[in-house]
């Protein structure tokens, strides 16, 4: 018979779990395993809420094994080494995110394209190598193994970072891969939420002009004067989009909501490549004329390797790149998922789990 989550493991666990698909996340008891050879064991202090926690206690993607402990975008400070970890001592600053484990023998593996690896482990919500499940960072304490955590310099606050670890990552990685980051070039930012208001933040640092793309006109003052966008344009005023036109290098669309393509495709130079990192629920359409006779690519980028993570991670120590953050008790959580459904946040909430993830007495 499978061992109850409170007796899998050795090493006693608490965190906040959903326990159907109502998405409802209360106390639960669970367990972790001990710090083996290559693990590094954390106190969790902060996770951030991603949209992807809400659309998995919810079951949106299908999938759910619960109870179901959500949280991708974990910062805490090392309790434990095992004797052959060789990036972390005991009190250093760590950060994991959305993997914790991949085959390492792969093509993409081979590459630190971890994410991209057909056997990759979840943060939580799959099964780990020994058959039990994986829970995130809702939680009071992390095992991993060292490979998928990375170091988080002295100068990045641990609550405006935790963020980075997804979405920090989601759109970074675009960016360097898909050739953005040259000073001079022009990249668009279509929606400006938790992945796009980062991916500004990037893309000014690499030097690059940026025009971010909104369907609210109300966003404009913030994204120009607050996160310094050189352009905003109202998605849907035809004429804003029609003076723009031809003049995008690469746009990363970080909108999870079905749009049209077509003015967005209509953006780009010739050769110019559209990035979809936001996940719809249903297909888009795409409009493959204006591909052709522009010469231009349509693309997909999910999160990043780990060599990229850290790479990432640095990148935004050395030009002080955090998530705007509203912070929020354990307690609260409910409610703020109740908001993010409502995109009621600017721009990621984020748990402090340090003060106040508390057992039940
Ligand atoms: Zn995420
Ligand atoms: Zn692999």
């Amino acid at each position: 018979m499978a061992k109850s989550p409170e007796q899998e493991h050795p090493v006693k666990a608490f965190g906040w779990a959903a326990r159907d698909s109502s998405g409802h996340l209360s106390p639960f008891d669970f367990s972790r395993r001990t710090t083996g050879e290559n693990d590094v064991t954390f106190k969790v202090q902060y996770c951030g809420i991603c949209h992807s926690d809400l659309h998995n206690i919810r079951n949106e993607w299908g999938g759910a094994d619960y109870p179901m402990v959500p949280g991708h975008e974990i910062l805490g400070v090392v309790t434990e080494v095992g004797n052959k970890v060789t990036k972390f001592k005991v009190g250093d600053k760590v950060g994991v995110g959305a993997i914790i484990g991949a085959c390492r023998s792969c093509e993409s593996c081979a590459q630190s394209l971890e994410n991209y690896c057909p056997s990759m482990i979840l943060t939580y919500n799959t099964k780990d190598r020994e058959g039990s499940t994986t829970y995130g960072g809702y939680s009071d304490i992390m095992v991993t193994d060292e490979h998928y955590a990375v170091a988080i310099p002295d100068n990045l606050p641990l609550d405006g970072a935790a963020p980075l670890l997804c979405a920090g990552i989601t759109v970074y990685s675009p960016l360097k891969n898909y050739g953005l980051d040259r000073p001079g070039l022009h990249v668009g930012v279509v929606g400006l939420g938790g992945l796009g208001h980062v991916a500004v933040k990037f893309a000014k640092a690499m030097g690059l002009k940026v025009t971010v793309i909104s369907t609210s006109p109300s966003k404009k003052e913030e994204a120009v004067d607050r996160l310094g966008a050189d352009l905003f344009l109202v998605s849907n005023d035809p004429e804003q989009m029609q003076s723009a036109m031809g003049t995008v290098d690469i746009i990363i669309d970080t909108v999870s909501a079905v749009h049209a393509l077509l003015p967005l495709v209509e953006l780009l130079r010739s050769r110019g490549k559209l990035i979809m990192v936001g996940a719809p629920q249903r297909p888009l359409e795409l409009p493959i004329m204006p591909l052709l006779f522009g010469g231009k690519i349509v693309a997909g980028s999910c999160a990043g390797g780990l060599t990229e993570l850290q790479e990432m991670i640095n990148f935004a120590s050395e030009h002080n790149i955090t998530s705007d953050i509203e912070v929020i008790p354990m307690d609260y959580v409910n409610t703020a998922m109740e908001r993010l459904a409502k995109g009621d946040v600017r721009y990621r909430f984020v748990i402090d789990i340090k003060n106040t993830l508390k057992p039940a007495a």
